[in-house]
């Protein structure tokens, strides 16, 4: 049936719920940048002070892979307790403040010793090996690497999200508390020919953290799953459910995740290959007051790492402009997937994003350039004004078209 478009509500907040959005973004905002600059200030001020050298003569007389690995869990260790713990610190803090979060000081400090130990279980062997290769072929080390990650990249996709999430969280069979939502949820997958059976849709317990909202997809092939969160199953009406699992499935129908896959390896390549030339810039720069031969020495690693860091700070617009491009054609597919499922295709979509936006503190209204440069989804706003536009079943002839996923004629 046709609509009057224009009328079409869209993403609002109340005024003090509006100004505690406001604050937030600035703060996430604050927070996003400030870590940024922290790291690289911290890499730049062990380099200047000398204390990189001092670190490196520390673990001088152990054998070469011992001393990287010390090196590089003191490094690590470094950066998480100077820069990245403060900066979710004072981020669980706000969430607490505004009721987002739940979770009490103990237990966000158990995730965080998680994420540590993780951090230090994939970063030292990451560089050790990259110092092997640095050592062994200076000029070709980042295509040796790049081809070496390939394999890495690939078996983290199938498997990371089943031994890394169930670290964090606790899941459930989504048929033992939710059997209603189960036989909803097979006939979206049925519809979008995303192959998932119900033993593969799992409940987490999100609610015993926070109030947030979400249910997603993850893993790849024999591995895909649908979660849903607690809080999304217990608060968010069911249409709008099937809409975020929609949303999902067309990340798989549309190949989503293999092009992300694909474009992190060639991005790889690219970042790798950038990162070398600039550390050995800044190398030819300022390695003599560093004192600093070669960029496979200990010390050699930090410039390596700081180019690293360098190139990915000034390429995250590309990587984010790229994922809302998808996010956005999974909205598109979202919606057209439920369209005979729900009764009203636009208007739970309308919904879900209004419901997300106020679950999340979404800011109503955020800058241009914060888009572009952070936003790895679309802005909240644009995404229900899109969805309250979008109609491709009402008029053949309207300006929205036919639907761009399913055929005309199928309901
Ligand atoms: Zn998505």
């Amino acid at each position: 049936m046709p609509k009057i478009q224009s009328a079409a509500p869209v993403y609002t907040l109340a005024p003090p719920q509006a100004a505690l959005a406001h604050h937030l973004a600035l703060l996430r905002l604050a927070l996003h940048f400030g870590v940024e600059l922290g790291v690289v200030l911290l890499l730049v001020l062990l380099l200047e002070s000398g204390l990189v050298q001092r670190l490196a003569r520390r673990v001088e007389s152990r054998r070469p892979w011992a001393q990287t690995a010390l090196f590089a869990a003191a490094l690590l260790l470094l950066l998480d307790c100077c820069v990245l713990l403060p900066a979710d610190a004072l981020l669980q803090h706000a969430l607490l403040r505004v009721g987002i979060s739940i979770q009490s000081w103990p237990g966000w400090l158990r995730d965080q010793s998680i994420a540590t130990l993780l951090l230090l279980v994939v970063g030292v062997p990451i560089l050790v090996f990259a110092r092997w290769l640095l050592a062994r072929s200076p000029r070709r080390a980042w295509l040796w690497f790049w081809l070496a990650s390939i394999p890495v990249i690939l078996a983290a996709a199938l498997v990371l999200p089943q031994i890394v999430e169930p670290l964090f969280d606790h899941f459930s069979p989504l048929a033992a508390t939710h059997p209603e939502l189960v036989a909803q949820f097979e006939r979206v997958v049925a519809r979008t020919g995303t192959q998932i059976p119900p033993e593969r849709m799992f409940l987490m317990q999100a609610s015993v953290k926070g109030n947030g909202l979400n249910a997603y997809v993850s893993g790849i092939g024999p591995t895909k799953r649908i979660v849903v969160w607690d809080t999304t199953a217990n608060r968010m009406p069911q249409d709008e459910i099937l809409f975020i699992l929609a949303h999902e499935s067309g990340h798989y129908v549309l190949h989503h995740l293999a092009w992300g896959i694909a474009l992190g390896i060639a991005g790889t390549l690219a970042l790798l290959w950038l990162t070398m030339r600039l550390a050995a810039s800044l190398l030819r720069w300022r390695g003599r007051r560093w004192r600093i031969e070669s960029l496979a020495s200990l010390p050699g690693m930090v410039v390596v790492l700081l180019a690293l860091v360098l190139l990915e700070i000034v390429s995250e617009p590309i990587g984010n402009s790229i994922s809302r491009a998808i996010e956005h054609q999974a909205d598109v597919y979202g919606q057209e997937a439920i369209h005979g499922i729900v009764a009203d295709p636009q208007q739970t979509a309308v919904a879900a994003f209004q419901h997300l936006g106020q679950a999340w503190l979404e800011d109503p209204h955020p800058s241009a350039f914060v888009v572009f440069w952070t936003y790895d989804h679309p802005a909240i706003q644009s995404r229900a004004e899109f969805a309250a536009h979008y109609n491709p079943w009402s008029i053949p002839s309207t300006a929205s078209g036919h639907p761009r996923y399913f055929p005309p004629d199928q309901k």
